[in-house]
């Protein structure tokens, strides 16, 4: 599958959009955002550039990428202001700092609806009084996969990326045999009954997309330049857990129900893998550091605190709208449009069944990576 040419999240702003159901991933964004933000005026401290130039990687077609870039132009402010207090000498300039603007570039993948964001940005900026704001604030976009090129050398202070990541450049070529039939029956990512030959293929396309990834962006970064990364993780070296994978076990589970109810063919099911990858703290290490363009400063594990009104709705129903916004572009691409309420009602539904037994907890991982 060209995933490249197909994935996207659900644009637009309609019940079923991203922009409406990507709350899980602000709030999980928003509890670190203290370091995200002190990341980006440690930069601005030590490379006080007169335009400082940052992107959001995977900035999807929601509002949380503007929510955030509001928050990031306020720090680099602060921290500007900083700088004119104390003056020169105080830090480590040599001459008085002059920040004229902030420079922000969104990329996502070409089929994002890049659109609803620039709707959104007349009453962004109307808010901000952009007429009156210094440093400038200039947004533009930049489309194209974050596995290939992006910018120039050189080019960018900060890179941020939330929830994007995971995101493998495809769906791993060892996990079929040589008829070029999925390996990994029954399952759609590494599951109890995957062959280590599917883990093993999982792996080894994160390595080689994260590497690439790491290269690419030190190459695009100034010298003194950061990244924040956040992404879905795993909590140990077991690639089994009721963390992500467990949410994928159970769309799985879900689309073997469609194929009892006869709604869907099993040898549908059988050839539908998804391009995910949940790695381990060792495993993001390890790469970093084989890697050699970055050094990781910070790395912080931690889980979504579970909302318990959820206005109303069940968590089950909330995850599987969330999951919904996320995968039904592939989803329907693949099994035909036709089946997403019954699989979507089917998997709520499980997740609240198995919520009511014990806990699932989705793992996320925030890294700083300073550029050597
Ligand atoms: N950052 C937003 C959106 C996360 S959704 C938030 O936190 O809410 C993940 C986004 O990553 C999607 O919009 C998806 O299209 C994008 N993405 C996945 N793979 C990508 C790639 N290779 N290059 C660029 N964007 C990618």
């Amino acid at each position: 599958m060209d995933v490249e040419n197909i994935f996207h999240m659900k644009g637009g702003h309609d019940e079923t959009s991203y922009s409406r159901n990507s709350s899980l991933q602000k709030k999980a964004s928003d509890m670190v955002k203290h370091i995200t933000l002190e990341a980006i005026q440690e930069v601005y401290m030590r490379t006080t550039p007169e335009i400082l130039a940052m992107a959001d990687l995977g900035c999807s077609s929601g509002l949380n990428s503007l929510s955030m870039i509001k928050d990031l132009y306020q720090a680099v402010e602060d921290a500007y202001r900083t700088t004119l207090i104390n003056g020169p000498k105080s830090s480590t300039m040599k001459t008085q700092a002059k920040l004229s603007s902030v420079s922000v570039y969104l990329n996502d993948l070409p089929t994002n609806d890049f659109n609803s964001i620039f709707r959104a940005l007349p009453e962004f900026f109307d808010e901000e009084k952009r007429g009156h704001l210094r440093p400038s604030l200039f947004v533009a976009a930049s489309p194209g996969s974050f596995y290939d090129p992006i910018f120039p050398p050189n080019f960018l202070h900060f890179i941020y990326s939330s929830y994007s990541l995971h995101w493998l450049s495809k769906i791993p070529a060892g996990i079929y045999d040589e008829n070029g039939k999925s390996m990994n029956k029954g399952c759609i990512y590494i599951c109890e009954r995957s062959p280590q030959t599917i883990i093993r293929a999982y792996a080894q396309q994160f390595r080689e997309d994260f590497s690439r990834f790491l290269r690419l962006r030190s190459q695009e970064l100034t010298p003194g330049g950061s990244m924040v990364l956040v992404f879905l993780g795993r909590e140990g070296l077991d690639h089994i857990d009721r963390g992500n994978s467990f949410l994928w076990e159970l769309l799985a589970r879900s689309f073997t129900i469609l194929i009892s109810k006869g709604e869907i063919e099993e040898e549908k099911l059988n050839s539908y893998d998804v391009h995910f990858y949940a790695p381990s703290q060792e495993e993001i290490e390890e790469e970093v550091g084989k890697e050699g363009s970055f050094k990781l400063v910070h790395l912080e594990k931690f889980q979504i605190e579970r909302e318990k009104g959820n206005n109303g709705i069940s968590y089950g129903v909330a995850v599987a709208s969330t999951v919904r916004a996320i995968q039904e572009s592939m989803i329907s691409h693949h099994f035909g449009q036709h089946i997403l309420n019954s699989l979507f009602d089917t998997y709520a539904h499980l997740v609240d069944e198995e919520m009511s037994k014990q806990e699932i907890r989705p793992i996320t991982c925030l890294l700083v990576l300073n550029k050597i």
